[in-house]
């Protein structure tokens, strides 16, 4: 659907809208929103609603407070909260921040993927489609309501009741999300106890990345609904499968998707090929960005499904890329290291650009390796041309810090924004006494 003011304001007085949430994103991945009641619905329609962006992490410094919240009509969604008995319903809209004089603002992670994907448009590509594969565990909820790390159930990859007890819980999350308009592909149990995934169908960059903070907040208040507490951190459990967001990629031209070529063994075009080698040759830059906790480090270890290496395969699951045995509109590059704490509009701002640039410099990638990455020794994959991902927060903001190309994806506000407040949390964490070391040390010395 193509809204418009009009049909959005109709809309909101037949279904008792009373409120309206403009949401935007900040550059941690986290959803801000200013709920304005329907009198301001017009003025909100017209770009006209004004918020101080100086209360916002990593947003704003303070004599340039003043933004505006522009909303994206196509992005008009009531909810379907039962709100209470004549208390009218909650819809939102997501915008797009500009500054005073109306240009986009330079911290906007959605704005900054716009610009992106102009870059792209110049290329000559139309789309640039991305089906993410978002990963989350469900934790019980203590009697004071706040979550425990008692997990809801024993089950494991595609089980099915009566092991699965977040069954329920889980169906309601995909029948809330079906009636958000969510076109729902699959949805099971995850390999770890208490895992999840849920995927739904691909569609453009920027509706992705939104429909990925709609999931989230749906999945969230689901989840609270059952007694649980849904978490998209990346590994919060030691000794089992972390969470990943896989993202599933491709790029469109007038005449379709270009990573498809019927001509060749496997099928996949030049263009695929180069965008693989851009993917490989600025991984080690970009994983600051698709990795961006202390926590995601300890999903990207051997043994839990997880990539280490910056390889490519068409067959095997370890690598950081594989591509999915699905052709023609279906062609698509999946990479395997994003994890569900990334900002979605980051992330895909950096991944496209690192496969723009392997276009545009036209890096070929080394063969795929298909054997089992995690069974080579350094010096055989070494041999391979297969480096190792970053190990840590800290050594992939070393990584990005020195590559240009992957900064320019960012712009230098979000970039410098992002930099700063992630190093602070590295420190935050290095300096903290955790119990491991206490388990291996109090004794020992
Ligand atoms: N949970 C795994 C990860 O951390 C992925 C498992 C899978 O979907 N094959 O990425
Ligand atoms: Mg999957
Ligand atoms: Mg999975
Ligand atoms: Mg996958």
């Amino acid at each position: 659907t193509k809204w418009t003011k009009e049909a959005i304001i109709k809309d909101a007085k037949e279904k008792n809208v009373r409120f309206i949430r403009l949401m935007f994103t900040d550059i941690a991945g986290t959803i801000k929103n200013v709920e304005v009641p329907f009198s301001q619905l017009e003025k909100a329609l017209d770009g006209n609603m004004m918020f101080d962006g100086s209360s916002i992490e990593g947003f704003v410094r303070i004599e340039e407070s003043d933004m505006y919240l522009v909303p994206d009509f196509d992005t008009w969604l009531i909810f379907n909260w039962h709100a209470e008995e004549g208390a009218g319903r909650i819809a939102r809209l997501i915008c797009d921040v500009e500054n005073t004089n109306r240009e986009p603002f330079a911290g906007d992670p959605r704005s900054n993927l716009k610009r992106m994907l102009k870059q792209m448009h110049a290329m000559g590509f139309t789309d640039f489609n991305l089906g993410p594969e978002p990963e989350f565990f469900l934790f019980k909820l203590n009697d004071n309501g706040e979550p425990t790390m008692s997990l809801n159930d024993n089950g494991g990859y595609f089980d099915l009741a009566p092991t699965d007890l977040a069954e329920n819980c889980r169906r309601d999350i995909v029948l809330e999300l079906e009636e958000l308009g969510f076109e729902i592909e699959a949805s099971h149990h995850e390999v770890a106890p208490g895992q999840h995934e849920i995927d739904w169908k691909y569609s453009d960059a920027i509706t992705a990345c939104d429909n990925i903070q709609t999931f989230k907040l749906i999945v969230k208040s689901v989840a609270r609904r059952h007694n649980l507490h849904a978490t998209f951190m990346p590994k919060p459990i030691f000794g089992i499968n972390g969470s990943g967001m896989h993202f599933n990629m491709s790029l469109f031209t007038e005449a379709g998707n270009a990573f498809f070529d019927p001509e060749t063994d496997d099928q996949l075009s030049q263009t695929a090929l180069y965008f693989i080698g851009g993917m490989l040759k600025y991984a080690r830059s970009f994983t600051a960005v698709c990795n961006p906790t202390v926590n995601s480090y300890k999903r990207l270890v051997p043994g839990y499904e997880a990539p280490v290496y910056v390889a490519w395969s068409e067959q095997n699951r370890s690598p950081l890329i594989r591509i999915p045995a699905s052709r023609g509109n279906s062609t698509r590059v999946e990479i395997r290291s994003v994890d569900p704490s990334a900002n979605p509009y980051l992330a895909l701002a950096v991944l496209l650009q690192a496969g723009l640039e392997g276009i545009k410099q036209e890096l070929t990638p080394p063969s795929s390796v298909d054997r089992n990455i995690y069974a080579m020794t350094r010096e055989e994959r070494l041999a391979e041309g297969v480096n190792d991902l970053p190990g840590s927060l800290r050594e992939a903001l070393k990584e990005l810090k020195k590559e240009p190309i992957i900064l320019d994806a960012l712009g230098p506000h979000i970039s410098e924004n992002f930099i700063a407040e992630k190093t602070m949390e590295y420190f935050a964490y290095q300096r903290h006494v955790t119990q491991w070391e206490v388990d291996k040390y109090l004794k020992l010395y």
